[in-house]
């Protein structure tokens, strides 16, 4: 099968995946495999591609918003059968008997592996991967609209909930970043009824995406917002956003840090978190936050905007992703003919 394979992680301009020829996967027992349609780029893959991310697997198919059919199953698989249109995100296996696991809190799993990080992932015509944690999806999304709900979606759901906003409507709730996970994030938050203040840089695709998605307001990076939030997320992996989201926040207010990877965060005076203010980081999610999401997104019906790019072009499209040149989210279209 084609494949984008990365061997040596280094800076997306020079071009470290390389499309190349390599083993079609099996399914092994537990496992389906998956003839992949589409695949989001996410800014993981770009953290993964330039090593921010330690090497966990070499050579690597990164990729972890994939859609596609089943195309074979594995042994001891009972939920799916061939043909089955379904998603694979950035969760890929866990162990189910850590503390975490048996407190339902998998995604702090220790010995959790992920897609296109630990194992293969979706930057390829087929990816094999665990059925415990394969998702069935919604059908008012189409394939390559469906992609970016399986990481920016899923993250920006479970970033929501980490606010610890109870009542939504009227709730006023920051958004420092505005790329795939903001766009998603609005629109779930708009309809529960918040107020959405996004702070984001690039007036022309950014800015112009959240006053057409119904920010209140729409701002600089470093903008103050015109009001003091009940809570923010910040989906930018700059530290140097922290300090500055946490002098909008109200008392008792949290501020959620929705990456994985994020640039030191600068030195700041206590009474930016005094009055109760929480700052907390999302890593991963739950299957449960998974299958909420997914259904949430369905009922809402979220509108993702998406900029392909073929396969082939894997290296372009995370250099748009690190160049802030993405309106919405970036999607590599694998299969032909998609819409
Ligand atoms: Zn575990
Ligand atoms: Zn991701």
């Amino acid at each position: 099968m084609k494949a984008c394979v990365l061997s040596n992680p280094a800076p997306v301009e020079t071009r470290p995946l390389v499309l190349s020829d390599v083993p079609k996967p099996v399914a092994e027992a537990g496992e389906v495999l998956i003839k992949v349609n589409a695949c989001g780029v996410c800014r993981t893959d770009l953290h993964v591609v330039e090593g921010e991310l330690a090497v966990r697997k070499s050579p690597i198919i990164p990729g972890h918003q994939i859609v596609g059919t089943i195309d074979e199953i594995g042994a001891d698989v009972g939920e799916f059968k061939i043909g089955d249109r379904v998603g694979v995100a950035w969760l890929s296996r866990t162990d189910g008997v850590c503390r975490f696991c048996t407190s339902g809190r998998e995604n702090l799993c220790e010995f959790a592996e992920f897609t296109g990080w630990t194992r293969d992932g979706g930057y390829a015509e087929f990816v094999a991967a665990p059925a415990n944690f394969v998702y069935h999806l919604p059908e008012n999304f189409s394939d390559l609209h469906a992609a970016p709900l399986l990481c920016a979606g899923i993250i920006g759901y479970r970033a929501l909930k980490l606010t610890e906003i109870n009542s939504w409507p009227g709730a006023r709730l920051g958004i420092y970043g505005f790329g795939a996970a903001g766009h998603i994030c609005i629109q779930i938050a708009r309809f529960r009824g918040a107020d959405v203040y996004v702070a984001t840089r690039d007036r022309q695709r950014h800015q112009q995406l959240a006053e057409n998605l119904g920010a209140v307001w729409v701002g600089d990076t470093f903008d103050a917002p015109p009001v003091a939030l009940d809570a923010a997320i910040i989906f930018a992996p700059a530290g140097e956003i922290v300090p500055a989201a946490l002098k909008g926040i109200d008392r008792g207010g949290t501020l959620v840090l929705g990456g994985i990877h994020m640039s030191p965060i600068p030195q700041f005076d206590y009474s930016l978190i005094y009055g109760e203010r929480v700052v907390r980081s999302v890593m991963n999610n739950t299957r449960a936050d998974g299958i909420e999401f997914l259904l949430e997104a369905a009922a809402i019906p979220i509108t993702t905007s998406v900029q392909t790019f073929p396969l082939d072009k894997a290296n372009e499209a995370l250099v748009a992703l690190k160049t802030d040149a993405i309106r919405g989210a970036a999607v590599l279209q694998i299969a032909a003919g998609l819409s």
